[in-house]
């Protein structure tokens, strides 16, 4: 690691409140001083993939803090689509309805080819930047499912209703937040970078 992350506060760059403080909390066995980005700039997040989108925001971030800062992009990527919705899975039918509207549009044209149980996974992408731009750290996240429809449970949000996975043998709106977060692609992004942060603290 090209910086010493222990002496100042690394920033947790995102709006989402819930995101934030599932990131401290994951991340609190470092040690490291995470605190939410008190102000976040407007950013484009016109990149092709998460790890584009993360970087995007944790630059704009750490730039605008100087200090550190951590951003995550995460989406939905059904094989049999190409990766689609991927970074478009927030606004997958364009923005104005929503998740009915998104999940909507993903059963029609998985039905429109005739397909069952369609494999796909939630992907995240967590980079922690530096006010320079510099990465100093990063990690991916993944879980592997399959998509069945009609939507079934409603915890989380998003495309949970649709995503079965298998080890759970439910759909991931059917799991409590923390049985989510213990198998989540954004669990397990921020557990590896957790790994990479720690090692680096230590080496
Ligand atoms: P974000 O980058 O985490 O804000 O996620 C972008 C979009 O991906 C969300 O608006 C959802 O449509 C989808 N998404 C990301 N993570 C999840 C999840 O855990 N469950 C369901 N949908 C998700």
């Amino acid at each position: 690691m090209s910086a010493d992350l222990s002496r100042g506060p690394i920033y947790v760059a995102t709006t989402n409140s819930h995101k934030a403080r599932e990131i401290a909390e994951i991340l609190s066995g470092t040690g490291l001083d995470i605190r939410p980005a008190p102000d976040m700039p407007e950013v484009v997040e016109d990149g092709e993939t998460f790890r584009d989108n993360a970087l995007l925001k944790a630059r704009a971030a750490a730039a605008a803090l100087g200090a550190p800062a951590l951003a995550d992009d995460s989406g939905l990527a059904v094989k049999v689509l190409d990766g689609a919705p991927g970074v478009h899975s927030a606004r997958y039918a364009g923005g104005t309805g929503g998740d009915p509207a998104n999940n909507a549009l993903l059963v029609e044209r998985l039905s429109a080819l005739g397909v069952t149980d369609p494999e796909a996974a939630f992907v995240c992408h967590v980079i922690l930047a530096a006010p320079d731009g510099t990465v100093l750290a990063e990690a991916e996240g993944r879980v592997e499912g399959v998509i069945r429809w009609p939507g079934r449970g409603s915890s989380g949000f998003g495309y949970d209703p649709l995503f079965f996975h298998p080890p759970s043998g439910c759909r991931l709106a059917e799991l409590a937040p923390e049985a989510k977060n213990a198998i989540s692609h954004r669990g397990n992004a921020l557990r590896r970078l957790a790994e990479v942060l720690e090692s680096g603290i230590q080496g």
